[in-house]
């Protein structure tokens, strides 16, 4: 895999400066033996760097559509790329390694080990990919700490809130220094003020880091935080340019 980055945003053209680029992408289920379309033909750009949004009502697609993106998921037809990537030449095997490797992932549930210590749970995914025990350490306490959860290394995830849980599955999904994070409703279990706080993490992750961020959430606060907010119907993003944030 070539090694990519420090490419500037300044172009939606081009391929090889998208974090995401999905075209015609559709998704059919088969569910009791009757079809259901929950993609019909998604075209997506998201360029790196940017916090972005897919936003849309229960059902439009949402997550079909960031399970694909994230390689976890296969679309029906269409193509994928993710960091110039074309998921349909990689094998299953491959692509896990690319998730492995390019991605993190931060879902509504948290997805915590129970377990294992907050720590331990941060480090999982660097003994994933064979990272030795020093780096390992200072990434590990490094994110603890950008999270604030430095205090919190030796504790249990139910020893803490809902907020600090998914303080933690953030750390755990920038760890292996991801090129791309997919949250799929981060903010559904928290409440207004802790939800506030975890969508600014976000937006404060990725001006510091330079990572790109894509969230699919129904939850409307994520417009005060976004670069770009796309809006997913029935399966097909609403072109609506005054969704759009002014450039950055
Ligand atoms: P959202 O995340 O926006 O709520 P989803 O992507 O979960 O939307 O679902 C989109 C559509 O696909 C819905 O009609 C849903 O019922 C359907 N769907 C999702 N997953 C499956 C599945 N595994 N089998 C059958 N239908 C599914
Ligand atoms: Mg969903």
């Amino acid at each position: 895999m070539t090694e990519v980055l420090t490419v500037s945003n300044n172009g939606h053209g081009a391929g090889d400066t998208l974090a995401v680029h999905a075209i015609a992408v559709t998704r059919t289920y088969s569910a009791g033996g009757k079809p259901v379309q929950a993609l019909r033909g998604v075209n997506l750009e998201v360029p790196r760097g940017t916090l972005t949004a897919l936003m849309g009502r229960s059902g439009s697609g949402k997550t079909t559509l960031l399970n694909i993106i994230g390689g976890l998921d296969r679309p029906t037809s269409g193509e994928v790329l993710v960091d110039g990537e074309k998921f349909s030449r990689l094998s299953d095997r491959a692509l896990a390694d690319f998730r492995r490797h390019r991605l993190g992932f931060v879902f509504q549930s948290f997805a915590l080990l129970p377990t294992y210590s907050a720590y331990e749970n941060v480090e999982l995914p660097l003994r994933m990919i064979g990272v030795g025990r020093k780096e390992r350490g200072q990434r590990v306490r490094f994110w603890l700490e950008t999270v604030g959860l430095a205090d919190w290394a030796s504790h249990r995830p139910y020893e803490l809130s809902g907020g600090q849980q998914q303080r933690l599955a953030i750390a755990r999904a920038l760890v292996n220094r991801p090129h791309l994070v997919l949250a799929d409703e981060p903010t559904g279990e928290l409440d207004t003020t802790t939800g506030r706080q975890i969508l600014a993490l976000f937006k404060e992750i990725v001006e510091r880091e330079g990572v790109t961020i894509l969230i699919a959430t129904h939850d409307p606060k994520v417009r005060e935080v976004a670069t770009v907010v796309h809006q997913l119907r029935d399966g097909q993003i609403v072109v609506n340019e005054a969704e759009r944030a002014p450039a950055q």
